[in-house]
């Protein structure tokens, strides 16, 4: 699935305010193509993912707050992207290695163009040096049957297709790249989560695209 090697083990964020709503039961994986998250976590040695998968909840609150703060839909549809990224000139250890980046969506009327939450927060990364996407947390509620054209229903919100276009050509992404799609309107138990590498996401919505 992705590689499990040899590595350290660093410690989480420091922002561990932000974690004081979790308590046991607090998220649960109602499905996804990474089926046992549980197993994931405790076999992930690699420095890079057990990074991400330790520190995922946390992400999650700083998303959802982000989310809450500053995504603009006319609709109220609101989502927010945390996305972990990793610099890979930086060793292990060195403060920069890890950071994470928030987005938020925004489309004010149904007239305006819509700016995704994954759009923002990808481009941060980008534009701070970053070399990899790590892995992906994204809240929103999953969209209704009746609003879906072209997309599959999903059980949360997946990336849009033109997110999924997007994010397929960009240089900071994988196909081992991990993506947790979490319910934002489950808040706050339990929140419903599936979790894909982005390459199960593509194949999930046929879409290809030169990702490596
Ligand atoms: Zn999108």
């Amino acid at each position: 699935m992705f590689p499990v090697t040899l590595g350290h083990f660093v410690p989480q964020y420091a922002a561990q305010e932000h974690i004081t709503r979790q308590r046991p039961g607090d998220f649960q994986l109602i499905s996804g193509g990474v089926a046992d998250m549980g197993r994931l976590i405790m076999n992930v040695t690699d420095e890079r993912y057990s990074r991400f998968l330790s520190g995922w909840k946390t992400l999650y609150f700083m998303t959802v707050e982000h989310a809450e703060k500053y995504a603009d839909h006319y609709e109220d549809f609101k989502v927010g992207a945390g996305f972990h990224a990793i610099r890979y000139d930086r060793p292990v250890g060195h403060p920069d290695r890890h950071k994470t980046f928030l987005g938020h969506n925004t489309k004010p009327t149904r007239e305006t163009e819509k700016i995704c939450a994954e759009h923002r927060a990808l481009e941060q990364a980008k534009g701070a040096g970053y070399d990899e996407i790590i892995g992906i947390v994204t809240v929103g509620k999953p969209r209704l049957p009746e609003r879906e054209i072209e997309e599959l229903v999903t059980p949360t919100l997946h990336p849009c297709i033109k997110c999924q276009r997007e994010l397929a050509m960009h240089p900071l992404m994988r196909r081992r790249t991990l993506v947790i799609t979490c319910k934002f309107e489950t808040h706050p138990h339990p929140i419903e989560y599936q979790c894909h590498t982005f390459g199960q996401i593509l194949r999930l919505h046929g879409q290809s695209g030169k990702i490596r």
